[in-house]
């Protein structure tokens, strides 16, 4: 589907996942195509990429650049097995490049880690040994490659047509990127924005310390960004930026309020928060919540925390190598 002029939307399946598809970008060049995001690595998305192309009259070999958002498996997956058959050369942030090598190549050390955080922030043992290898079934959508060009957040990327305007947005990913056309007023806005759901924002061992601070600076840094046209990685376009930005930033001061509510009394770990505040999946308790789901829940929790923490709003409490949280002022 042509969206804009020289800017092709291709829906790449993502199986078993709620969202549906990962919109893929093809923008058009004076020597070959760009291509912002891949999908994740399966047969059917491979083919299904494939035929999309070929109804445009292209194939792999009319792409010359691919420029990746962010590593997770829906938007880099494929990356590598398009790189074996087309010219393309391979563009992403340095800290995504980081991310590469200790989560879909040597991911053992990683795995241990996340077990002993979850531990520490409250999980206990066997639910923190089921929880951390909860990612594991990611691996099998991703076909390794590295990047040909690392991007810092200054850069143009140029097709001879479309100059889009590199932007580093961490928060959902460390290295996660936007790209801006300023003349055509553009937004390639990734997972930071979408238009319906928030994407999560989760404390983890890559995260840094203050993953939801760093997500709303970069929220903020976009919201008045001249855009006519919003082009998210999940979900539809759309047009009110602005508006879609103080609605995001409103929904985490309301899941801070939530979690603020469970320790008016005596301090919790987060992993005893998470299971004290609402989710998003009806019908089904926390104990019954798939350990993904868990665990993304509980990382999510602790980006709040670590937020609220960073804002005074909460203290930290150590108990034994256990990381407990009080509201700010009680003792
Ligand atoms: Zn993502
Ligand atoms: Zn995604």
């Amino acid at each position: 589907m042509e969206v804009f002029p020289g800017v092709h939307q291709l829906k790449v399946p993502i199986p078993d996942n709620p969202l549906e598809y990962l919109n893929c970008y093809l923008l058009q060049g004076d020597r070959g195509w760009l291509m912002i995001d891949t999908g994740w690595s399966t047969e059917s998305s491979f083919v299904s990429l494939q035929a999309q192309l070929s109804e445009l009259g292209l194939s792999f070999l009319d792409i010359s650049q691919i420029v990746i958002t962010h590593v997770h498996a829906d938007h880099y997956g494929l990356a590598g097995r398009i790189r074996q058959i087309s010219p393309a050369k391979l563009a992403l942030h340095h800290w995504e490049k980081a991310l590469i090598e200790s989560r879909y190549v040597h991911f053992a050390e990683l795995q241990a880690g996340m077990g002993e955080l979850l531990q520490v922030h409250g999980a206990p043992p066997a639910v923190a040994k089921e929880l951390k290898v909860a990612s594991e079934p990611v691996l099998g959508y991703v076909i390794v490659t590295w990047p040909d060009q690392v991007l810092y957040g200054v850069e143009t990327i140029s097709t001879g047509q479309f100059n889009l305007q590199v932007l580093w947005t961490p928060g959902h990913s460390p290295g996660h990127i936007c790209l801006y056309e300023p003349e055509k007023k553009l937004l390639f806005s990734g997972d930071h924005i979408l238009p319906v759901i928030t994407s999560s924002v989760v404390y983890h061992l890559q995260s840094g310390t203050n993953p939801l601070g760093d997500f709303i600076n970069s929220l903020k840094q976009l919201q008045h960004l001249p855009v006519n046209l919003v082009l998210p990685a999940h979900e539809h376009i759309f047009t009110n930026l602005s508006q879609r930005v103080d609605q995001m930033v409103q929904h985490h001061e309301e899941r801070k309020k939530a979690i603020l509510g469970t320790i008016t009394a005596a301090p919790r770990t987060a992993y005893d928060i998470s299971g004290l505040i609402p989710w998003n999946l009806p019908d089904t308790t926390w104990e019954q919540m798939p350990p993904l789901h868990r665990r993304l829940a509980m990382m999510e929790t602790l980006a709040h925390l670590q937020y609220m923490w960073f804002d005074g709003q909460v203290e930290i409490v150590n108990r034994d190598h256990i990381i407990l949280y009080k509201r700010a002022g009680k003792d």
